[in-house]
């Protein structure tokens, strides 16, 4: 059966362009096509030390290297809270309980030769990946939209696109669905399920000349990513360096407080920031130079991530809330292991659902970490800054921070977190009950 590319790929950020690369590398040809022109603008730009492995293995990370994006040592959390928060037989406690931080030097991560990431201006570092896959090989299409993908024939898969040239077709033995939020084969072979507790919703811009430290207790680790919490119930604010002069901060809180204020969005976030003095202070001396864009409708989760001729990757296959920085390294570990079953599927000549279990497999239970984790996150966060603080068990909550989650086990703080949290939500009378969040994930057993 002769068909234009072996694989084509639908969308071309961090997953596309990385599964290009994966499968450039591998000898396959390789067709992306991405609806955008590049370079874009796009949220999530501080990442995770787990992508340090992929870009080695793809030969980016000399092109990543060369680019001078801020390095990423660690990552602080900053709360509104003013009294302290009872200990509760926590040990280790010799910092202030209402905030906390690592840094990524305090493990060894396997695979991982470098104590720091990036923070990335996403649309220099997209460009930056899609070029590399190109330069290993990959035909990349910019402006194409993909509307449809025709399954009928069961040696082949046909693409319908739209470009400003005009519709067209591309046929591939199989497709790669990386089209990120946008879940193109999500919604057309409707196997998306929205996620019944998480409906979150961002609002964000760039500022010019924020001073960082404002709210650092540490003046030297002032690039880190910080989490600041307002005193909104399961309301945070992202501060991360782009430059030297520019920060990305955005507002994420539950969508429907967004819609209940009824306000533009400018408004909104001002509004929210105002609830912390100290924050909202510093960014009002700063200068905001980008319009406000706002982000909604994130987490969901797919009832099949791959099936006969196709494999879903990154945001595509799955969604879960910011707060830890994992959507990236999802998005490159995904292609990472999902073009280890791809390769083996077409040397095999057999692109049937069963030759991509492995990835299914690895996949799911990777993510299930990170759900788990930032459910616990939002329904009691003082927990997890006595689990970073507390000797007994900072070197595990790290291991999740760093986005180790693929060696197919359970972080062993995740089973004493989640012990914890039932204890103080069945207890009205415990010393952490007044500090639950409002949104009550179901831990053990988060959707597929
Ligand atoms: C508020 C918020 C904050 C975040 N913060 C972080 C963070 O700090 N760190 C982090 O790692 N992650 C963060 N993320 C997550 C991060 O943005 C994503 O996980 C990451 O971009 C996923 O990469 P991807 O390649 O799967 O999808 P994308 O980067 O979204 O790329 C998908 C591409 O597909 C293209 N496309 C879509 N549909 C089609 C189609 N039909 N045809 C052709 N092309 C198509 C799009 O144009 C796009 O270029 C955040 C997300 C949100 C919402």
């Amino acid at each position: 059966m002769r068909t234009d590319y072996d694989i084509a790929i639908i969308g071309g950020g961090p997953a596309g362009s990385t599964a290009a690369s994966y499968l450039s590398l591998a000898g396959m040809s390789v067709i992306v096509l991405e609806g955008e022109a590049f370079p874009r603008e796009h949220v999530g730009e501080s990442l995770v030390p787990a992508t340090t492995p992929v870009l080695v293995e793809i030969g980016a990370m000399p092109k990543i290297d060369a680019a001078g994006f801020p390095r990423k040592y660690g990552a602080a959390w900053t709360s509104a809270e003013q009294r302290p928060v009872p200990h509760n037989g926590f040990t280790g406690l010799d910092h202030d309980f209402r905030a906390a931080e690592v840094m990524f030097v305090e493990r060894d991560q396997p695979e991982v030769d470098r104590d720091y990431t990036f923070h990335v201006d996403r649309a220099r570092f997209d460009q930056l990946l899609l070029d590399h896959s190109a330069s290993l090989g990959a035909t990349v299409r910019y402006q194409t939209r993909v509307l449809n993908v025709d399954f009928s024939d069961p040696d082949m898969v046909t693409l319908d696109c739209r470009s400003p040239e005009g519709p067209s077709t591309v046929t591939a033995r199989m497709v790669v669905d990386a089209s990120g939020r946008q879940t193109m084969l999500g919604r057309q072979l409707r196997i998306k399920v929205p996620d019944e507790v998480f409906n979150q919703y961002a609002v964000h811009t760039w500022f010019e000349g924020l001073d960082r430290g404002r709210l650092a207790p540490d003046p030297n680790k002032t690039d880190y990513i910080f989490v600041h919490f307002l005193p909104i119930k399961d309301t945070w604010v992202w501060q991360i360096p782009i430059t030297d002069t520019i920060t990305s901060i955005g507002v994420v809180t539950q969508k429907a407080r967004f819609t209940d204020s009824g306000q533009d969005r400018d408004k909104f976030f001002w509004e929210f920031v105002d609830s912390r003095p100290e924050l909202a202070e510093a960014l009002r001396a700063a200068t905001v130079v980008r319009p406000f864009k706002v982000e909604g409708d994130y987490s969901y989760a797919m009832t099949e991530i791959c099936g006969d001729r196709f494999v879903l990757i990154g945001d595509a296959a799955r969604f879960v809330d910011p707060i830890f920085s994992s959507g990236v390294s999802v998005a490159l570990n995904s292609a990472r292991i999902a073009c280890k079953d791809i390769v083996a599927a077409h040397r095999a000549g057999d692109f049937g659902k069963k030759r991509f279990s492995v990835y299914e497999g690895k996949l799911r239970q990777a993510v299930k970490n990170w759900y788990e984790f930032i459910s616990i996150y939002y329904r009691l966060n003082v927990l997890f800054t006595a689990f970073v603080q507390d000797p007994r068990y900072r070197i595990d909550v790290l291991k999740m921070l760093q986005g180790d989650v693929y060696d197919g086990q359970e972080p062993k703080a995740l089973a004493a977190m989640k012990e914890i949290v039932a204890e103080v939500e069945n207890d009205p009378d415990h010393l952490w009950y007044p500090y639950l969040g409002t949104l009550r994930a179901p831990t053990l057993d988060p959707i597929a």
